[in-house]
């Protein structure tokens, strides 16, 4: 199925961004591709997704997406990946931290979500996946 849709996360196209890694065919190398391909899958309501990147010391055991919620996601802004990437790389390779402004809509009201995401790096039956750990949020 061959689409031009641009992707969610602000990619040309979700079929080269986050789609192959939404759909199992590609695994992000880094911590932004990860961070970006759960904004879209948040806004794809995929749900399995996001749980399978969550890392298991952190992961919800309660359900992560309310399918009544009239949340509607308008953006996503990356701010400081490549300069945190730069500061924390030399201290742990496997610990990376994503900044973004994530904006979205309930019931008509916007609101902005400015989050620094932790992700770590761990390997999966020999290969080295990306995983959510938690975030902190600096306003
Ligand atoms: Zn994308």
């Amino acid at each position: 199925m061959a689409t031009r849709q641009p992707c969610p996360c602000g990619g040309p196209s979700f079929d080269t961004c986050c789609g192959p890694y939404i759909e199992g065919a590609a695994v992000p190398d880094t911590a932004e591709r990860l961070m970006r391909s759960r904004y879209s899958a948040y806004t794809l309501k995929n749900e399995p997704y996001l749980l399978a990147t969550w890392h298991p010391s952190t992961r919800p055991q309660e359900q992560v997406i309310d399918p009544a919620e009239k949340l509607q996601w308008l953006g996503l802004e990356v701010k400081s990946a490549l300069r945190l990437r730069q500061r924390k790389a030399e201290a742990a390779p496997d610990e990376d931290f994503v900044e973004f402004v994530a904006r979205y809509r309930i019931n008509g009201r916007a609101h902005r979500l400015h989050e620094i995401s932790r992700f770590r790096r761990e390997d999966v039956d020999g290969t080295l996946r990306w995983f959510y750990v938690d975030g902190t949020f600096p306003e």
